[in-house]
């Protein structure tokens, strides 16, 4: 095992795996962002066409998440509050990061959501002690000039990176998949923000019915279908425990 560096902090209690995931649509039931363009921005149907253009016609996801948030207008504070009213976790992932802490496998989360959101949700829904031993990587938010993020039209997104991706999720990920003796690497999404990090794990899970699935069938990326985090329970504790390998619980669609 190579010893652990600041720029590798999952290896730090050298695991036999780490567990990186998206945030968004894929711990919670309903996607932070969307959530917020849906009810408080410009609506669904210029969402699903700008996620169109992303999937379909090569529009930089970046570009197309900028006009989504651009069109929330509400203080960020109040955002927040809707939020943690509206958004629910999957129902299995705490039991599944209750799993992740007690056999060192830990937990990555890789997001192109907003880290103030995130750390709220996440301690909103799985609790303060829980959440403060996963480590977030993610966009952040600012002020637009002159504002403060609390004031109406106040809050911009702040990119983590200067990729099309805004958050390119590979760039993480690559460091420990370049290790020569090194844990077993998962990854969980369900949306277009995860397609740079699609093809970078030893096995993708990827939530049924959601972009992430099809943007793999098209692009013909190894991955398993998961609905919910008691899928994914299972075939990372029988991986772990060394009861199958990756290649055979990378099954596609069944
Ligand atoms: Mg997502």
């Amino acid at each position: 095992m190579a010893a652990a560096t600041p720029s590798l902090p999952a290896l730090r209690t050298k695991p036999k795996a780490i567990f990186f995931t998206d945030f968004d649509g894929t711990i919670t039931l309903q996607d932070s962002n969307d959530w917020m363009t849906d009810n408080l921005g410009f609506g669904v149907e210029l969402r699903k066409q700008n996620n169109k253009e992303v999937l379909f016609d090569g529009r930089p996801f970046r570009d197309a998440f900028q006009d989504m948030l651009d069109s929330v207008t509400k203080p960020f504070d109040e955002c927040i509050q809707l939020l943690l009213q509206n958004v629910q976790l999957d129902p299995a992932f705490k039991e599944f990061a209750s799993w992740c802490r007690a056999n060192n496998v830990p937990i990555v989360v890789l997001s192109g959501g907003m880290q103030p959101v995130i750390r709220a949700l996440l301690a909103h829904l799985v609790g303060e002690e829980e959440a403060a031993v996963m480590q977030i990587v993610s966009n952040d938010v600012k002020a637009r000039p002159g504002k403060s993020i609390n004031d109406e039209n106040g809050w911009d997104i702040e990119y983590h990176d200067d990729s099309s991706f805004g958050h390119d999720k590979s760039l993480e990920i690559r460091p420990y998949a370049a290790l020569s003796d090194r844990p077993v690497m998962f990854y969980a999404g369900d949306g277009v923000s995860d397609f740079s990090a699609a093809k970078e794990t030893d096995l993708l899970f990827a939530k049924a019915g959601r972009d992430l699935v099809t943007y793999c069938e098209t692009e013909n990326v190894p991955f398993t279908v998961f609905h919910d985090f008691s899928n994914i329970h299972k075939i990372v504790a029988d991986v772990v425990e060394g009861k199958i390998t990756v290649q055979q619980a990378a099954t596609g669609s069944k």
